[in-house]
């Protein structure tokens, strides 16, 4: 059917010229182009008019989700695609509103795909944004499964053959994006209030309706493209198939109501978690303020807040317990209806942990005890000297031992903000391009009330924007965390390059090991600028200071780690059916004893041995934690390399962040310049780099 396209521009606009050849290459015979010359202000409005270039193929904008905007005026239109910013629309938008405008399947976007639509480089004040997502558009509900269904029902019904599964591959990809991004957008609210029930009601909709839905009709498309004949996935997509046959393998439609019901439990620790506050000197505030005081050199301060907050925390200990019992019941029968040993294997194939062995973690274990744990005990030996104490207990871990006070980075996230799009600025100016685009309402980083805890980084696809959440309150571990995110989200947005979803960063439960060399090697990357002659946010003294806390931090990270890792190694596959709360806790204090010794505990057993509840992990990501170890190894090994080159380090980091999920978990490492390890010798090298920068820095 031939279509009427319709070239919305105002004299003087330097792409309206831009966007008639792209139409006029992609018209067929029959079809009729309009030209409308915009030319104030009142006819912009009556046009509904969004800026030179606008192009609409039968009355509706080729850009999805555009036709629910309303910032009409006089002025140029930027479309942002692609992860950066253009003068005309997107060549496959034209097409696709040329060529499926046919079918009548235009395809109609959420709120949340509406591009932002400040200029750029604009710098928004950052803060809370309206939450995407909430607005429902015309066709296409993501919360309202039967507007969902028909697109699923559409793919499901293709005739799929080896030359058009790309395209079909394509249409799932975007189906999925704009389902993701509603979900996301509903925990992302969540996670920001988590006493509005309104809000939680919403994100539960997503979680136990539709996500289930979701899981179901994809698993239909999973099998519908497995079942394809004489079909060799092209290189970008083999990981991706390797990924669909594995979780086909390991799918049960009797493990999709059991999925359902252990999100609501995760929720459920976070809502206890997230209710938690302590009164310290007349003042309510949560454990992240609480938690602050252990950086102070006054002793007893430290010991008052510790214990406070342990208190706190053992409140609710018995409810905790019966959570994560509970959650250990529902996770082994899922991995008996899969027909697996324990939930452990189960786990390890959901993870797609194809490159690696749980076997492979016990020897990281042990390299750990051997390498890191004795270099611990030894700046364990030199704090206490320092802080001229006669026990290291568990409050003297974090202060100062020369006994000055916390490093005080910023008073206001806003300065936080403003230091590290400094740091991003020197470390590679185009980083620095995408932190200034988040600062548009994508960065909601002050601690508060009814906050959920922690940080993460999310995204929204269909506008490439990353989105980072954390609880900060004025000490350097704020930096660390806002430049941590910041790694991922740089990941995200490099990743964006790859046009299917599944190959993006964040996107499917795949490469966190990698994940955590973006965020984690972007720590230390950025750590080299924190002086402010670099642009950070201190003198050199104490610019010195930040980073020997840093890599000490690194060597204590380790052996906690791997408490965390065998813990969970320990129940799910050797821990008895009926195991009890008192068994965790055993297990947990034996494991604490053997990597953690260098502090006393003696008084403290129950706070000890019930560490694992503040250990959200273990509750809501199982196994989700060795991770964040293989991926310090890798970060230490981008840093040392940046230690010789440190413009060549960053650009193989880049070129391994664009590379998403389309290799192998080894290939991603070596491609950053680092290797997946598990090795004494590999950690037992580590640990004397960074011991050695210690001696230059202390
Ligand atoms: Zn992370």
């Amino acid at each position: 059917m031939a279509k009427t396209i319709t070239l919305l521009y105002f004299d003087g606009c330097p792409n309206w010229k831009e966007a008639e050849a792209l139409v006029k290459q992609q018209m067929r015979p029959g079809d009729k182009l309009e030209y409308v010359r915009v030319q104030s202000g009142e006819e912009a409005q009556q046009k509904r008019f969004l800026g030179s270039p606008t192009v609409r193929v039968d009355g509706t904008d080729v850009e999805p989700g555009a036709d629910s905007r309303t910032d009409f005026g006089l002025k140029c239109r930027i479309y942002l695609y692609d992860g950066s910013y253009h003068g005309a629309p997107k060549p496959e938008w034209i097409a696709r509103a040329l060529g499926r405008a046919e079918a009548g399947a235009a395809e109609q976007l959420p709120a949340a795909a509406q591009p932002p639509t400040t200029q750029p480089g604009a710098d928004g004040q950052p803060g809370r944004a309206a939450h995407p997502g909430s607005a429902a558009p015309a066709g296409l509900d993501p919360a309202d499964w039967s507007t969902v269904q028909p697109r699923f029902d559409a793919l499901q019904a293709r005739n799929l053959t080896p030359d058009n599964v790309g395209e079909w591959l394509q249409e799932w990809s975007d189906l999925r994006a704009i389902l993701e991004d509603a979900i996301f957008a509903s925990y992302r609210a969540v996670t920001e209030n988590t006493a509005d029930p309104e809000i939680e009601a919403r994100y539960l909709h997503f979680m136990q309706d539709i996500q289930p839905k979701i899981t179901v009709a994809e698993q239909g498309l999973r099998r519908k493209l497995l079942a394809l004949k004489n079909y060799q996935p092209p290189a970008n997509i083999r990981e991706f198939y390797r990924r669909q046959q594995n979780q086909a393998a390991l799918f049960r439609e009797e493990n999709v109501p059991l999925q359902a019901e252990l999100a609501g439990m995760e929720n459920e620790y976070n809502k206890i978690v997230g209710a938690m506050s302590v009164t310290l000197d007349g003042q309510e505030m949560t454990l992240q303020q609480a938690n602050q005081r252990l950086y102070s050199p006054e002793r007893a301060v430290r010991e008052e807040a510790w214990r406070s907050v342990q208190v706190r925390w053992l409140q609710d200990r018995s409810a905790l317990d019966d959570l994560y019992l509970q959650m250990l019941k529902v996770r082994r029968q899922m991995a008996r209806n899969a027909g697996l040993p324990d939930f452990r294997a189960y786990r390890w194939r959901e993870l797609s942990r194809f490159c690696y062995t749980p076997e492979d973690c016990l020897r990281f274990h042990e390299a750990i005890e051997q390498e890191v744990v004795p270099l611990a005990r030894k700046y364990a030996a030199w704090r206490q000297r320092l802080l001229g104490v006669e026990r290291l207990r568990p409050w003297d871990t974090e202060a100062d031992p020369l006994g000055r006070p916390a490093l005080h980075p910023f008073s206001q996230v806003e300065e936080l903000i403003e230091g590290v799009q400094r740091i991003f600025n020197h470390l590679d100016p185009e980083l620095g391009a995408y932190f200034a685009r988040m600062r548009n309402g994508n960065l909601d980083l002050a601690s508060r009330p009814h906050k959920a805890p922690g940080g993460y980084c999310g995204g929204f696809h269909l506008t490439r924007t990353p989105y980072i959440f954390a609880n900060c309150v004025g000490i350097q571990d704020d930096v660390n965390t806002l430049l941590h995110e910041s790694g991922h989200a740089f990941h995200f947005i490099e990743s964006c390059r790859q046009p299917l979803i599944w190959n993006r960063m964040g996107a499917e439960a795949v490469n966190f090991e990698f994940a955590e060399v973006a965020s984690m090697g972007m720590e230390l990357l950025g750590a080299a600028y924190l002086e402010r002659s670099r642009g950070g946010f201190y003198s050199e003294q104490d610019a010195r200071r930040a980073r020997a806390e840093h890599l000490l931090g690194v060597i204590t990270f380790l052996p906690y780690m791997a408490v965390v890792d065998a813990f969970q190694h320990w129940v799910y596959t050797q821990a008895p059916e009926d195991v009890t709360a008192a068994d965790l806790d055993r297990q947990w204090g034996a494991l604490w004893d053997r990597f953690m010794s260098w502090t006393d505990w003696s008084g403290l057993e129950d706070e000890k041995v019930s560490g694992w509840h503040r250990k959200g992990h273990i509750f809501e990501t199982p196994f989700y934690y060795v991770e964040y170890g293989l991926a310090q190894l890798g970060a230490l090994q981008v840093w040392r390399n940046s230690l010789h080159d440190a413009a060549g380090a960053v650009a193989a980091y880049r070129r391994a962040l664009a590379l998403g999920n389309t290799r192998p978990l080894p290939e991603l490492f070596e491609a950053a310049g680092a290797r997946l390890a598990f090795d004494r010798p590999t950690i037992g090298g580590l640990m004397r780099l960074v011991d050695g920068e210690l001696q230059k820095l202390l």
